[in-house]
């Protein structure tokens, strides 16, 4: 089940045609069970097919040939937000952070894995009754899952992509809050990147409703202009995105540079030297083209190549300093062997 990175590139997406890899093999996790992911399913009638009401995090588990290990990258860090997302949605997940953790490696472990995988941790809302209290968060019954397949990368990270500012507006803090990742609110995002897409473009920027520039449609947003680093700051109504907290303190950590986190105009972006996005699905991803301007020399600026070498190593666990933000998967069941 090992992938070259050119086969991972190949298949940007889910890799049903591979003929080691069938999906009915895979173990999810469901409310207190591991199961053929085929058992672990979701009423058509759920609170959570119907309305929209879950909550959702998006991991990265890395495979490190040498040390035969799966690196789940910052682990805590996705159950942690999880547990806020699920508090802003009045959603009750009944474990701990440390719980979470240990069903994330042991689902890891039960598939087996020796290669790049996604994980999706699921808190949903079950009940399928259509009654007067059908949209009373709290009194709809709750379910947690967690399913997790092989995934190489899924963006143009080797040579940039081309971006479009998007005619749909960021969903905004008091209308649907972009800080908690609810799956509900994706419509959001799916609208944006399929007119992007449509109109032939790799991604969409959002402008949130005060104009502003806020992220694109699964990652934050960075620029860099005069040598300055710049991305929009919490209040732009973007979701706090995890990589995009370790750019900055890895910045802040490696080369002394503070992230300048503010209010950003769109014709900044225009005339930005580089621009990259940031998300655990996408990494560091260059863009190259925003609305027909060119980036900079319309190829991948230097500070971005340097942070994407940077990113690949501490993800892949050769930065022993930044060993803490992975969580080893199959430690456990070696030390059981010894
Ligand atoms: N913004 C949005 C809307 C996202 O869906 C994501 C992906 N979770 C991100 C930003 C990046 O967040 P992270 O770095 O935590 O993956």
């Amino acid at each position: 089940m090992i992938f070259t990175e050119a086969d991972q590139l190949r298949r940007w997406h889910w890799p049903l045609e591979k003929e080691e890899i069938s999906l009915a093999d895979l173990i999810y996790f469901q409310n207190g069970a591991y199961l053929p992911h085929t058992q672990a399913v979701v009423n058509v009638d759920s609170a959570l097919a119907g309305r929209g009401m879950g909550v959702f995090e998006g991991i990265r588990g890395y495979w490190n040939d040498e040390e035969e290990e799966l690196y789940l990258f910052r682990l805590q860090e996705h159950f942690e937000r999880q547990l806020r997302s699920a508090k802003i949605a009045r959603m009750r997940i009944p474990y701990t952070v440390s719980e979470l953790v240990d069903i994330a490696c042991e689902v890891v472990r039960r598939n087996g894995f020796r290669e790049d995988v996604h994980m999706r941790p699921l808190a949903y809302k079950a009940s399928e009754q259509i009654t007067s209290k059908a949209l009373v968060m709290t009194a709809l019954e709750d379910g947690y899952a967690i399913s997790v397949n092989p995934m190489g990368r899924y963006m143009d990270v080797k040579t940039g992509i081309r971006c479009a500012i998007s005619s749909w507006r960021r969903v905004d803090d008091n209308m649907a809050p972009a800080r908690a990742k609810i799956t509900g609110i994706y419509i959001n995002s799916a609208l944006a990147k399929t007119e992007a897409v449509e109109r032939g473009y790799d991604e969409c920027i959002f402008l949130n409703a005060a104009g502003k520039v806020a992220e694109g449609s699964g990652e934050n947003l960075f620029l860099v202009k005069d040598g300055k680093l710049i991305t929009p700051s919490a209040d732009q109504n973007i979701l706090e995105g995890i990589t995009r907290r370790t750019v900055i303190e890895l910045v802040a950590q490696e080369w002394g540079r503070e992230v300048e986190q503010r209010a950003v105009d769109r014709t900044e972006l225009y005339v930005a030297d580089e621009v990259f996005l940031t998300g655990s699905g996408a990494e560091i991803t260059p863009v190259i083209e925003i609305d027909e301007r060119s980036i900079g020399d319309g190829t991948i600026g230097s500070l971005t190549s340097k942070l994407q070498h940077l990113y690949s190593d501490v993800i892949h666990g050769k930065r022993k300093e930044y060993f803490s933000w992975l969580t080893p998967c199959y430690k456990v069941a070696k030390a059981a062997i010894v």
